[in-house]
């Protein structure tokens, strides 16, 4: 069955939750920006056009804001974090609305997302009273050398739109934490999550001034810009990789330090021994989670040839069955992807796999009608030189190929210039650890297809990024250590 239109009561109150979006407190704009329902195509709000000038005298504000922040004790920053962070929950209804409605994210996946988001609150709320820092005697004695993390300064957040909350408090909950103000670029095409997560932040004692939003129809003129300013010390961002590196460029002018999340294109090794309805499962929720707009999604499915027509029989039922719809409904599995542009994206890279020999299992079409919605897809039998196995899909599409040796599989799934994540599903724990260290990703999902969690260190190697998120290794990136070195006299 399939859900063309919102369910009303869950409809009527996602207007309200739009209503609780706060307007931006800079006036300095260009005009608006318009944000749309992907479900609907409709536009759901306006937002500022911000101005360069704006960007910097945010700048001025968040980094006046910052230098007094970084004066408080880590007690009160953990302090106000745990308040945000019941502060956030307190209010999941409305953040998932709001995010549902500006993203097209199922609903139930967007109270996942409020919990998850809240979570790296929680969390830096904790690691906010761990900042580290060390005493030890010089090697050569006569010396005590003293460490200390201290906050790395004013830091620039630029987030994308398929986690509109999650990637927003994934950055700021270590910034405050580690006393830092901060600028948030989120992405224009969902930036109303950002704003009501922020006036939260605000309601739960966050200083005003702090935390700085800024949105704009002109990235690149906005990272110039503020890049270029001195007062910024950091800059953190996830998106594409090709935007990473230009911001990389741009940090380096300045010796800005950088953390960069970046694109993927994620091998998942399925081995005949594995066990087929946990892989299944697995496989599902990597690939289908967020309709596919995942960093991590297994973007390269790699079967051994014992038991693929098996996994591809019981997967394609999966796919096939999958409940697509408006996201306001409870039922609804599959929801539109971000924009029209992705939906031709996805139509080229699958009739380009099925004229080069690929065999359509079942979908490969978008949906005609309002919003942007595109089919659940199994291509099986992708050849090597189809578009589909080098590009990240980022949508409902799955890409399968066959294997024979545990040799060629890894060989396959290394063969990419990017290293975010893998997965492997087999019942020899010999093989999954064997695998896992040989697969050049940062992150691995052993016979599991959801990796991301509040206390790992979330992060790339290759292309796919530098730098890690959560964890304590996620407050690290917003610190710098400094030393002190004491003489010290033998005999006193
Ligand atoms: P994108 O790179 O187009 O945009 C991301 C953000 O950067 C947006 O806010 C955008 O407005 C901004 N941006 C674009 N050009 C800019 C510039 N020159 N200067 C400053 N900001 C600029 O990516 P997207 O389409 O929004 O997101 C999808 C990409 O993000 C995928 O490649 C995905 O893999 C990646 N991603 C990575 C992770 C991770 O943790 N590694 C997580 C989520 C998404």
């Amino acid at each position: 069955m399939a859900y063309e239109h919102a369910n009303p009561e869950l409809l009527a109150r996602s207007i309200t939750a739009l209503e609780a979006v706060p307007a931006s407190k800079l006036t300095g704009t260009q005009g608006d920006i318009g944000v749309d329902d992907p479900a609907t195509g409709e536009q759901i709000a306006t937002i500022p056009n911000h101005t360069v000038e704006t960007a910097l005298e945010a700048v001025g504000l968040a980094d006046a804001a910052g230098k007094l922040w970084a004066k408080t004790t880590p007690r009160h920053r953990s302090d106000v974090l745990h308040a945000v962070y019941a502060k956030l929950i307190e209010n999941r209804e409305n953040l998932a609305l709001v995010m549902s409605r500006e993203m097209g994210k199922p609903i139930n996946e967007a109270y996942g997302e409020v919990q998850y988001a809240a979570d790296y609150v929680r969390w830096f709320a904790e690691e906010a009273l761990r900042a580290g820092g060390s005493y030890r005697e010089a090697p050569a004695g006569g010396a005590t050398m003293i460490t200390l993390r201290g906050p790395v300064g004013l830091s620039v957040l630029i987030t994308p739109w398929n986690f509109p909350m999650a990637m927003a408090t994934r950055k700021l909950a270590p910034a405050l934490a580690a006393g830092c103000g901060a600028v948030v670029k989120p992405a224009t095409l969902t930036p109303l999550t950002t704003y009501l997560t922020v006036k939260l932040f605000e309601e739960a004692g966050v200083p005003e001034g702090l935390i700085q939003v800024i949105t704009t129809g002109s990235a690149s003129a906005f990272s110039s810009a503020v890049l270029a300013d001195e007062r910024v010390r950091k800059v953190s961002f996830t998106g594409s990789t090709p935007v990473g590196a230009a911001l990389m460029e741009l940090a380096g002018k300045n010796i800005i330090k950088s953390s960069m999340e970046l694109g993927g294109n994620a091998p998942l090794l399925i081995f005949d021994d594995a066990d087929l309805e946990r892989t299944i499962d697995g496989v599902i929720l990597s690939k289908m989670r967020n309709g596919g707009q995942t960093c991590v999604s297994a973007n390269r499915i790699l079967v051994q040839e014992g038991i693929a027509d098996a996994f591809l029989e019981g997967f394609t039922e999966r796919m096939a069955g999958l409940v697509r719809g408006n996201p306001l409904n409870t039922e609804v599995e599959l929801g539109p992807v971000v924009d029209h542009r992705a939906v031709e994206r996805l139509q080229h890279l699958v009739d380009d796999a099925v004229a080069k020999g690929a065999d359509l299992r079942t979908g490969g079409s978008a949906v005609s009608g309002p919003g942007h919605f595109f089919e659940a897809t199994v291509l099986a039998d992708v050849p090597a030189d189809a578009e589909i196995t080098t590009t990240e899909i980022f949508g409902p599409v799955s890409s399968i190929t066959r294997f024979k040796t545990q040799e060629e599989a890894i060989a396959q799934a290394n063969d990419t210039c990017f290293g975010l994540a893998g997965y492997v599903f087999t019942e020899s724990l010999d093989r999954a650890l064997n695998v896992a260290e040989t697969l050049e990703t940062g992150m691995v999902g052993i016979n599991q297809g959801m990796l991301s969690n509040v206390a790992a260190p979330f992060g790339g190697v290759k292309q796919s990024g530098i730098g890690r998120e959560g964890s304590s290794e996620g407050l690290e990136e917003y610190q710098e250590v400094r030393y002190f070195n004491v003489t010290r006299r033998e005999t006193y």
